[in-house]
């Protein structure tokens, strides 16, 4: 029997394998391995790819969201609004940028920032300060300056309310838009599309091999239609210098490797295609998996979004032994997450508890992240649904 596995990423580079290794052989004849015009020009089209203005090329994503949480003026102990149900790095890059990250819930459909609740945080638990006019936490005292919505699995996060209500707030907005290369969102109120990354003040991506855009190790970019952000990142990414061992402020080791940025520019080319594709594997999904709507829910798409699929997040109430049942039938499965993070060991300082974030605690306990990946094949797929299905007969008995 086949195994099927949750990610194959071993096709698509060896598909692109020549175009790949030219780009290492050019570079090694001119030894330019950091900045020039490799980088330049990925900056160039992903912007456009974006429909931004601008576009930084940075070393990872984290680097992406730490530097344009600094980049668009977050200070040290400001409070930062996220969401529970996000990958790890979302909430270090905060504190990374002296931020004190803090949770809103989710919405239990799209899994993604509900903005009720985040109306509600800023609107219970909140005050402005009479003497500086500043958006303060009640129980903690801080100013709360920023938004950082997730578009996790490759689904935008509701922005019009988030932009609404951060516009009325005066806060920043900073995309994590990790998960979602060529994801798009209808605005009702600008009634139009827009893309993952178009939205803040400054976007973050992530290159991770195993985004919808991965590079051939760490990469990641920020997009932002503001100069002085693009600006100030460029400096951040640099040691903070504009020119050389002229320091104007105190930067990182944050750049995009040339080779990778180059690489990139390869993949790009197919990027439309492969979102294409992943939207057709999650459509066959969808009608595969119609018969056992009982045992596992699939993911929601609201109108308002066109998913990019980074992941194709269904649920379940017996999760752990439909995974099981999977493994033993040789089919990967991944859990996006299986700890919220106001839970977590490394967070026990924020004070959170069980109870705290109930959406979030109760989705971590279902979802189960089947194999998702462009070349994934109809007959793959097949035998994904055949395995749930023949589970379902199984777990309707018990
Ligand atoms: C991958 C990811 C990141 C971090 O990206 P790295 O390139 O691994 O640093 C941040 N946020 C989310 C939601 C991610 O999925």
């Amino acid at each position: 029997m086949k195994k099927i596995p949750f990610l194959e990423l071993v096709t698509p580079h060896l598909e692109l394998e020549e175009q790949l290794v030219s780009v290492f052989r050019s570079t090694l004849k001119t030894a330019g391995f950091v900045g020039g015009p490799m980088v330049e020009d990925f900056e160039q089209e992903f912007a456009q790819f974006c429909e931004t203005r601008f576009c930084v090329g940075v070393a990872s994503g984290t680097d992406a969201l730490r530097f344009a949480l600094i980049a668009a003026g977050v200070q040290r102990g400001d409070t930062v609004l996220t969401v529970p149900n996000t990958f790890v790095a979302t909430t270090e890059a905060i504190s990374q940028a002296g931020g004190w990250p803090d949770f809103v819930d989710i919405d239990e459909r799209t899994y993604n920032m509900d903005p009720h609740r985040l109306q509600e945080y800023l609107e219970t638990q909140c005050h402005v300060d009479r003497a500086t006019g500043r958006l303060l936490n009640q129980n903690t005292g801080r100013p709360v300056t920023a938004i950082v919505p997730v578009h996790l699995y490759g689904q935008t996060a509701d922005m019009d309310p988030i932009l609404e209500l951060a516009e009325r707030h005066r806060l920043i907005v900073i995309e994590d838009a990790c998960q979602a290369h060529g994801a798009e969102y209808f605005s009702r109120k600008e009634n139009r599309w827009r893309k993952a990354g178009s939205m803040g003040r400054a976007a973050a991506f992530s290159f991770y091999p195993g985004k919808n855009l991965g590079a051939c190790g760490e990469a990641g970019a920020v997009t932002t239609n503001d100069e002085s952000i693009a600006e100030r990142i460029r400096m951040l990414r640099d040691h903070g210098q504009a020119q050389k061992y002229y320091h104007d402020l105190e930067g990182y080791n944050g750049r995009l490797d040339s080779i990778q940025a180059g690489l990139l520019r390869v993949k790009l080319q197919h990027l439309v295609e492969w979102n294409r594709m992943r939207r057709e594997v999650a459509a066959g999904y969808h009608q595969l998996f119609r018969p056992v709507a009982e045992i596992i829910t699939p993911p929601y798409e609201p109108s308002s979004c066109n998913a990019a699929y980074h992941l194709y997040v269904v649920r379940s109430k017996c999760r752990e032994a439909l995974r099981m049942h999977l493994a033993e039938a040789g089919i990967g499965t991944g859990i996006h997450y299986p700890v919220a993070l106001h839970l977590q060991k490394a967070y026990l300082g924020l004070g959170h508890q069980q109870g705290d974030f109930p959406i979030t605690e109760k989705v971590a306990a279902e979802v189960l992240s089947l194999p998702m990946y462009p070349q994934l094949r109809p007959e793959e797929q097949q035998r994904v649904a055949e395995e749930v299905l023949h589970f379902s007969g199984r777990a309707v008995a018990m």
